[in-house]
């Protein structure tokens, strides 16, 4: 809940400033909360908002109805979202060796990610559901999904930037020129403010609810964060959060607290805001610098240290300097 209304608040702050009233859709959807700002008719937001909800029903995996539940059970679906958010997906898990991978979901049902029943698991049980952990077993053909039994696949690391790309379309087709569109942390900042200016996005701030550490400057960029506040339990005085690395099993452990990621398109900002969440600060910047397999990206990372890495590309404004060191990530 306290996830909510930061993202509300920091939604709120976002449009204030702006002289035309835009058309505003608060709701529910893929266990987060999200708002539409969107300078059109009724009608088009709310297109938007309804293709939201059906990507949700089509891509919740703890729903055995859903086309990803019905994969899961099966092993086999015929989708088109379900194909491309994966395709989108896979390209992300080989460039990433596997940091992002989606067949990693029966481990994090495990540690009780999805029932909020949590604890850490045995070894022989990380070990024994480990085994069945491995994207390049995702098999894709024209529409066609299959995975091998005992595989079970989750689309949360990705489904809310696919999402954004998606609505972005949509909106491109009505000809929206402005919109600001907070899928629960994956900010899509559509065309410049009514005003000509550049949107400026709040960036969460893990230690005070509804406030942010920076704010960037977005010009029709899509923006996606992973946080370790976002979902997590102590256990002996140790954070574990709901990103796991696909490799150990285990609740990434590297003291990144968040990673954002910006760049057009929505399903590989999301991707890679896990994948760099898995990584930690210094293989994310060496894969930064190397990566040659998808378009490039900004991201800024901040650690446990208060050290905010950010690359070059970035407009990034702190909102107190004095609390973090920014470190500045290039490719020279
Ligand atoms: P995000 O908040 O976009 O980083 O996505 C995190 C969600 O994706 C988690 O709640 C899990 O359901 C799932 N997940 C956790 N770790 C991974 C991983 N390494 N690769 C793919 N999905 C993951
Ligand atoms: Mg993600």
């Amino acid at each position: 809940m306290k996830r909510l209304l930061s993202l509300l608040l920091a939604s709120v702050l976002l449009l204030s400033g702006c002289s035309v009233n835009p058309e505003t859709l608060s709701f529910e959807c893929m266990d987060t909360f999200m708002q539409l700002s969107v300078y059109g008719d009724k009608k088009t937001a709310e297109a938007v908002r309804d293709e939201i909800l059906r990507l949700d029903a089509l891509f919740n995996a703890n729903e055995p109805d859903s086309q990803v539940g019905k994969l899961n059970q099966s092993g086999f679906v015929e989708d088109a979202d379900v194909f491309s958010v994966l395709e989108g997906a896979l390209k992300v898990c080989q460039s990433t060796d596997g940091a992002l991978d989606p067949s990693v979901y029966p481990l994090v049902e495990e540690w009780g990610f999805i029932s909020r029943d949590f604890h850490i698991p045995g070894k022989a049980t990380i070990d024994e559901l480990l085994q069945h952990v491995d994207y390049t077993k995702i098999a894709l053909n024209f529409n066609r999904v299959y995975i091998p039994e005992k595989m079970k696949l989750d689309l949360g690391a990705v489904a809310k930037g696919y999402a954004a790309d998606k609505a972005k379309a949509l909106l491109a087709k009505n000809e929206v020129k402005s919109a600001i569109l907070n899928l629960g942390g994956t900010v899509a900042a559509v065309g410049a403010k009514p005003d000509g200016s550049d949107w400026k996005v709040g960036i969460s701030d893990p230690g005070s609810t509804g406030g942010y550490f920076a704010t960037v400057s977005l010009h029709d960029k899509i923006v996606a964060t992973s946080g370790s506040y976002e979902r997590y339990f102590e256990q002996d005085g140790k954070r574990y959060c709901h990103i796991l690395d696909p490799k150990t099993g285990m609740s990434a452990d590297n003291g990144v607290v968040s990673v954002s990621i910006i760049s057009d398109n929505g399903l590989y900002c999301d991707a890679l805001s896990t994948a760099l969440f898995v990584m930690g600060a210094e293989k994310a910047q060496a894969y930064w610098k190397t990566q040659q397999d998808l378009p490039p990206f900004d991201y800024i990372l901040l650690d446990d240290t208060g050290k905010v890495y950010v690359t070059a590309g970035v407009e990034l404004t702190l909102t107190d300097k004095e609390k973090y060191e920014v470190v500045e990530v290039s490719d020279k």
